[in-house]
């Protein structure tokens, strides 16, 4: 990654191509938020930051990274911000205030999207923010373009004074491809004074100067290296690609051998168009397919681009049928709709595999806190007169609105909307809502965005219970420090944050529970839920990913005494591979009873707790080995008692 060898070809993830890319381009600051796809980015920076003489922070959220970029921005710096979809949209009023009133050292976002919400909540294209913002975008197809454009990005940042936005694709972010690096600048720009009338504030007469600026790189992008086109001079039909759309765009072409007859645009500057460059190659198209992620962002704008000029274009692509209109475009769905365009046939499908994988449900880890949280919080409940409200809210935790945590919320927002929801509803309690209301979030979050959402529950005296899932990790997206870690991402230790005592002093009423000693942590729950007012429940039990990354866990062997199980006959209805679904345990055909798979199970010992009929057996593996402890024998917590 820091390699002076220009020349020299590497194969690198996208990921790996922006952090090349950002080195290439001599940054002097990076921040960033983890979100999935690009979470790796921030993090590998951060281990090369000294190194290579710069500043990397995960910061507390997407904002705080913006906002302090923008900072950097003013003493000549240049700075990188890398956020998620959803990340960007968080940073909203702080990046149209920034777009007005401009940058000094250059400044970069890229923004990963996640078409098809592989680790997401909800699909969503980032585009439309470059657009509403009216800042420039650039969007890579291949690793090396991943890599070249975050360089020509600063350059272009700087050359007009504007953010410019690189947005990226789960598939750019994650696949692999051959990287030309280029020469690495010997030390960094110097940083310059700010001095009395530099300027950087928001004010409405910016905004002119800042549509200025879109029509300056409008006649950039008007030679950008990043266009391409390929195809006959005049094509009747045409295609349009960004993004990943191109790479699946040329593989159709070169499959239904239709590169000769069919125009081939790909675009990497996507907003403002080069429109005097496109239209070059859509005057004599009769017919136009637009090939992008996930919404008609291109289509739209070159529709309208035509109808300006009065070209009579028939145009396909998201929106009209052509392709589908949400999810990731594909090999497949990007050729069926290059052969309806040219009327050729569909080439023979390629062979499935053999095997048929089944559907793979989303679950919490074998061992995970959060699922022991969940099913208490349930069973908790249940038992009240009217069944609560259950507000949910985003992490590794937002599976518990699926099976994973037993069906658990009628709501969940957006991250850090739960404290927010469940304040609403709160307050209905004193007007005739006659139900528990119950929210969560995780220590990630709960310094995100919760607190001013918990500050407003708290000096309103909302009628709810705040569960905060302390893991001890922002787990979801790689176990990034936060604020409650006490690390940085450039690996120095720092003083963490307390949560306790920062609830404290906001006035909130906490207790703190080990999820895994089952009947205290319910004891509690169930008290604080009869408690009026704003109630704080801190479940705190370390991530079980972290903990076996950590080897912190005590070794212990957990198995079941098929004796004792009695399977399909104990009235139990499985209920510990069903029920419970701890992914450790299974069910063994052959004997109709319980096992649980050594591999997966990390021994937590909560299943052990649960079963109805002590079947399940939890064995220390070093010092006392082969001593076999009862069911309901407390190896990991202090508490001991059965369920
Ligand atoms: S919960 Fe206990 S008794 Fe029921 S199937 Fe599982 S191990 Fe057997
Ligand atoms: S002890 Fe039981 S609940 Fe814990 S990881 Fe193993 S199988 Fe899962």
């Amino acid at each position: 990654m820091t390699a002076n060898a220009p020349g020299q070809v590497c194969l690198m993830q996208g990921n790996e191509a922006i952090v090349r890319g950002a080195v290439e381009a001599g940054i002097h600051f990076a921040a960033s938020y983890p979100g999935s796809p690009s979470s790796q980015i921030l993090g590998m920076l951060g281990k090369i930051a000294r190194e290579r003489n710069f500043y990397a922070e995960w910061s507390t959220n997407e904002v705080c990274a913006l906002q302090a970029c923008c900072g950097a921005s003013l003493a000549g710096a240049r700075a990188l911000c890398v956020v998620k979809q959803n990340g960007l949209l968080c940073t909203a009023d702080a990046l149209h205030c920034a777009a007005q009133h401009g940058v000094k050292g250059g400044l970069v976002i890229v923004s990963s999207d996640d078409p098809s919400a592989h680790s997401s909540t909800n699909e969503f294209d980032s585009r439309w923010q470059a657009l509403s913002a009216g800042i420039p975008l650039l969007e890579p197809t291949t690793m090396q373009e991943a890599k070249d454009m975050i360089p020509y990005a600063f350059e272009l940042s700087e050359a007009v004074g504007q953010i410019v936005l690189v947005r990226l694709t789960t598939r750019v972010c994650h696949g692999r491809g051959n990287v030309a690096l280029g020469a690495l600048p010997e030390k960094p720009r110097a940083l310059e004074r700010v001095k009395e009338w530099d300027r950087m504030v928001c004010v409405c007469y910016m905004h002119g100067p800042a549509l200025q600026k879109l029509e300056e790189l409008r006649q950039r992008f008007e030679v950008s290296p990043f266009n391409h086109y390929d195809g006959p001079e005049a094509p009747r039909r045409l295609v349009i690609a960004g993004g990943t759309g191109c790479l699946y765009g040329q593989e159709a072409l070169r499959r239904l051998n239709a590169g000769a007859e069919t125009g081939f645009l790909a675009l990497g500057t996507l907003w403002p168009l080069p429109e005097a460059y496109i239209l070059k190659h859509l005057r004599a198209a009769e017919e136009v397919l637009i090939l992008e992620e996930v919404d008609p962002f291109l289509e739209q704008a070159i529709q309208a681009l035509a109808g300006r000029e009065g070209l009579r274009v028939r145009f396909l692509g998201r929106s009209g049928g052509a392709l589908p209109r949400i999810g990731e475009l594909d090999p497949d769905n990007v050729t069926a709709a290059i052969a309806r365009l040219i009327g050729a046939s569909l080439p023979e499908k390629r062979p499935a595999g053999e095997l048929e994988l089944p559907v793979r449900e989303m679950s919490f880890c074998a061992g995970c806190p959060h699922r022991a949280t969940f099913y208490l919080l349930k069973r908790a409940m249940r038992q009240e007169k009217h069944p609560g409200v259950v507000v949910g809210d985003i992490g590794c935790y937002f599976m518990a609105g699926q099976s994973a945590g037993q069906y658990a919320y009628q709501v969940c927002n957006c991250m850090g909307s739960g404290v927010n929801v469940a304040e609403g509803l709160g307050q209905l309690t004193n007007y005739g809502l006659d139900q528990k209301v119950v929210t969560m979030c995780g220590d990630s979050t709960f310094f995100h965005t919760i607190l001013p959402g918990l500050v407003n529950a708290t000096y309103h005296n909302a009628n709810m219970l705040l569960i905060v899932l302390d893991n001890s990790a922002t787990a979801m997206t790689g176990f990034q420090p936060h604020p409650g870690t006490g690390l940085t991402a450039m690996g120095e230790a720092v003083k963490p944050m307390d949560i306790p005592k920062i609830l404290d002093a906001v006035g909130c009423k906490v207790e703190v529970a080990d999820p895994f000693d089952v009947v205290e942590a319910e004891k509690t729950l169930r008290r604080l839920l009869d408690q009026p007012g704003m109630n704080v429940l801190i479940m705190r039990q370390p991530c079980a990913t972290l903990k076996a990354k950590e080897r912190s866990r005590k070794p212990v062997r957990v198995y079941v005494d098929q004796s004792v199980c009695l399977g399909d006959g104990c009235g139990c209805d499985k209920y510990c591979s069903r029920v419970w679904g701890c992914p450790g345990n299974t069910w063994d055909f052959r004997n109709n009873k319980a096992q649980i798979d050594p591999v997966t199970c990390v021994g937590c010992g909560v299943c052990a707790k649960l079963c109805p009929s002590g079947a399940i057996r939890v064995e220390e593996e070093s010092e006392e080995r082969n001593r076999c402890v009862p069911a309901g024998a407390d190896l990991t917590t202090k508490g001991g008692e059965e369920a």
